[in-house]
């Protein structure tokens, strides 16, 4: 098989939103499932996981870039935790000074969740990140530091000479962005934080995340081929959204802004 896809299950940023207004972009937060061959690999495990349908006995990965709650959210709701020996490796880096697993029970368990990740039906393997690249099946993966509060993850997964870049939950500086263009370099598909535009960017400095202008910028230092921007605002409406696409697509016809359902061919 050769396929490789994304698939959008949730680009809301912070916390999920419901309402009229939030239909056709989603408001479930970041998790996004990658087919590659095979291989069957969720980046992130925000709200939007609660949707998933996995297919049936595949092996499953979750690749977590950190763990603030709009991204690990929905995991205690994923359908295959459910699944009895349904093998699922997790991957995470340590942050504040807790591994995957002990960062997860934190808040996965009593008295905020009935239970803990490990207590479910499947057979739940918690890795932290290798130092190096590593491979998932025949899918590659390299990841790099981003910039952001306590830190996340971003990550570069190639499957059989095509490849996408995940920069959420990253904040631009001249450093930084050369840094993840260099990564990101000659990648087909680029997913980017555009959590606020330029303007908003200016109350929010230090908060962690970036702006379409900036992610049109490392995009055309990688020579990303496409451009997703992602991690919504959460009070940014459908309309908004739209506005903001066409307007940015105007000036990169490869751009284009996470909407729920989306199925992308990489
Ligand atoms: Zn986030
Ligand atoms: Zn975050």
């Amino acid at each position: 098989m050769n396929n490789f896809s994304l698939t959008v299950l949730g680009s809301r940023g912070s916390v999920p939103i419901d309402g009229k207004n939030f239909v056709r972009y989603g408001g479930s937060t970041s998790c996004y499932k990658i087919s590659a061959g095979d291989e069957e690999i969720y980046l992130d495990a925000g709200s939007g996981i609660v949707q998933a349908v996995p297919q049936p006995s595949t092996r499953i990965t979750i690749l977590l870039t950190h763990m603030h709650l709009d991204h690990i959210i929905g995991l205690p709701f994923f359908v295959a935790l459910g699944q009895k020996n349904r093998p699922i490796d997790i991957f995470a880096q340590e942050r504040s000074g807790l591994k995957p697993k002990d960062a997860l029970d934190r808040l996965i368990s009593p008295p905020f969740w009935p239970l803990k990740i490990c207590e479910y039906p499947a057979n739940v393997n918690f890795h932290d990140l290798p130092p190096d690249n590593f491979k998932i099946g025949e899918v590659d993966v390299q990841w790099s530091d981003g910039t952001h509060p306590q830190g996340s993850t971003i990550f570069r997964l190639t499957y059989r000479g095509r490849s996408l870049v995940y920069a959420t939950d990253f904040e631009h500086s001249p450093d930084g962005c050369k840094k993840l263009a260099d990564f990101a370099r000659g990648c087909d598909l680029l997913l980017y934080d555009a959590q606020y535009t330029a303007d908003e960017y200016e109350k929010f400095r230090g908060f962690g995340h970036s702006t379409p202008d900036e992610g049109l910028k490392v995009a055309a230092a990688a020579h990303a081929k496409k451009l997703l921007f992602v991690h919504h605002a959460p009070n940014r409406t459908d309309d908004e959204l739209a506005a903001l696409e066409k307007f940015f697509a105007a000036r990169n016809e490869n751009v284009t802004f996470a909407k729920v359902g989306d199925e992308i061919f990489i």
